[in-house]
């Protein structure tokens, strides 16, 4: 089955959480900060990354196409394609 990461910018993230509430799963709230995480991910500097199977791409979709401050992409590990944010 194709694999898929979700990338996490917490730089960007201004703590809105449109993404936990459009992808629970995945997404939820950093303890003691304004900031999203993601669940079971892996962080390295400002970036968690976390992988996550094809039954789960709509809700991931949601999630990344809603962060109105672009922190959020999601990425076709088999070809390098940015699936999420939709451009315009
Ligand atoms: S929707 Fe974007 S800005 Fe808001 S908490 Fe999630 S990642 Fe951060």
């Amino acid at each position: 089955m194709a694999k898929y990461k979700l990338k996490l910018n917490l730089k960007r993230c201004q703590g809105q959480f449109v993404c936990t509430a459009g992808d629970p799963d995945h997404f939820g709230k950093k303890e003691g900060e304004e900031k999203a995480t993601l669940i079971g991910g892996e962080r390295e500097g400002n970036i968690e990354t976390l992988e996550i199977e094809e039954n789960a791409l709509e809700e991931a979709k949601v999630a990344t196409n809603g962060c109105a401050f672009q922190a959020i992409e999601l990425i076709d590990e088999e070809s390098g394609e940015l699936i999420a944010p939709e451009e315009g």
